[in-house]
């Protein structure tokens, strides 16, 4: 059962791999692989002894990517099923009131570098790796078999390249089955979303604040005036409208995502006419509502990750002070301020304090009414902490 290809671990590296953790880093290996090619299955071995089974990407310096760390298990067709079927097993027994969620959450689910996202009958791959592109087929197929009711799967490989400065994101293409509409309609506890799983920023929609938007929905009763920052095709935005805010305003870079934005407002019985999209950058525009004394009932603030580095954290944790602090200047008292953080670098300890921070600097007390993570769909395997990205806090205003 051994891989013809085996890698040698430098001394004492072995503990983690053996603790569950799934990279091997370039700099970890006694020697680098030569002319290997990628997808290559690679055994890394410590002396004589085998700790893990991977996939080899030459270009990521996370040179394997494990996939089992028992010896007997073969990465064949069958391999690629069993872990989408054991995926797919927790959603069915864990994600309830959706017809969009993320089947696979990559390393969490033991598929490195892979992601599936369902929007009703369509799932979205993401490959993340080099490695993976050998495999593709034989994971499509593991999706198509265990799903059994799929109408299409759509690929929208992102992996990093040595030539990419031209690059943008690269262009998507039906894996299998049909072509996905313009419009994919998903109900999310009782919510309709429209996504573009083609063109829409990384598989279409951002499933995991499923369970947050839910929560906007139940905190907007009573709060008229919302604001939505960075709100891609408006999933908060529409969320607070139905549960209650009658003056919504949406905000985001990306004209698109705001076009899409008035349609998904559309879908579910709301006039867009009623409501405010204002394209742009999100400090410009608390600074114009600052200058003229706008005040919000409702905050919702979920920015692009700010740390895309170990080395950009402390950076990061600048930028959410001021953002946080420049949202907090047009709240209205008693107000509420819904605060997220995507970093993975940024630990909620840490995203809590530049919070306070911001609290602190503008001279406003809040008070910490709520805290969320990711949903089960966006599981974190507990080796593996790099897999904890996502916080959210729910903040009100005292004074
Ligand atoms: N809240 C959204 C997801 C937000 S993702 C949801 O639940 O669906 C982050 C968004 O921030 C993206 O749509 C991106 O276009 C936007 N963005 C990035 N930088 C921005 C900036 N400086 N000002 C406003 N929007 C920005």
């Amino acid at each position: 059962m051994r891989s013809e290809h085996r890698l040698e671990l430098q001394k004492d590296l072995a503990r983690h791999l053996r603790a569950g953790h799934p990279w091997v880093f370039r700099k970890a290996l006694e020697r680098a692989p030569k002319g290997l090619p990628a997808g290559a299955i690679v055994d890394v071995v410590e002396g004589d002894r085998f700790v893990a089974r991977g996939y080899y990407d030459p270009l990521s310096a996370i040179t394997v990517r494990v996939l089992t760390r028992e010896e007997g298990e073969a990465v064949d067709a069958d391999f690629w099923r069993r872990r989408v079927a054991r995926a797919l097993a927790l959603r069915r027994e864990l994600v309830r009131g959706t017809t969009g969620y993320r089947l696979v959450h990559g390393e969490s689910d033991g598929l490195p570098g892979v992601v599936v996202d369902r929007y009703d009958r369509f799932a979205v791959l993401k490959l993340y790796s080099a490695g993976l592109t050998p495999w593709r087929e034989a994971i499509v197929e593991a999706v198509r078999a265990e799903a059994g009711d799929l109408a299409g799967v759509y690929g929208r490989d992102e992996i990093p390249r040595d030539d990419d400065d031209e690059a943008g994101a690269p262009a998507g293409r039906v894996l299998w089955g049909a072509e996905p509409p313009e419009r994919v309609a998903i109900d999310e506890h009782g919510m309709t979303i429209l996504v573009d799983v083609r063109r829409g920023q990384k598989t279409g929609l951002f499933l995991d604040q499923r369970e947050n938007r839910r929560l906007v929905r139940d905190l907007a009763r009573g709060r008229p005036d919302a604001l939505n920052l960075f709100s891609y095709t408006g999933g908060f935005s529409v969320a607070a409208a139905l549960g209650g805010s009658s003056h919504v305003v949406s905000s985001d870079l990306d004209a698109e995502a705001l076009a899409l934005a008035r349609e998904v407002f559309k879908a579910n019985g709301l006039d867009p006419a009623d409501h405010a999209f204002a394209q742009g950058d999100a400090f410009d525009l608390l600074a114009l509502y600052k200058r003229q004394g706008r005040r919000f009932d409702l905050v919702v603030c979920d920015p692009p990750a700010f740390a895309k580095s170990q080395k950009a954290v402390e950076g990061a944790l600048a930028g959410y002070a001021s953002l946080n602090r420049a949202a907090l200047q047009v709240l209205a008292p008693g107000g509420l301020l819904v605060t997220c953080s995507c970093s993975a670098r940024v630990t909620a300890e840490q995203f809590t304090e530049a919070v306070k921070e911001a609290a602190f600097k503008s001279r406003i007390e809040l008070a910490l009414v709520g805290e969320t993570r990711q949903p089960a769909d966006h599981p974190v395997s507990l080796q593996f902490r790099e897999g904890r990205y996502l916080k959210a806090l729910v903040l009100r205003r005292l004074s």
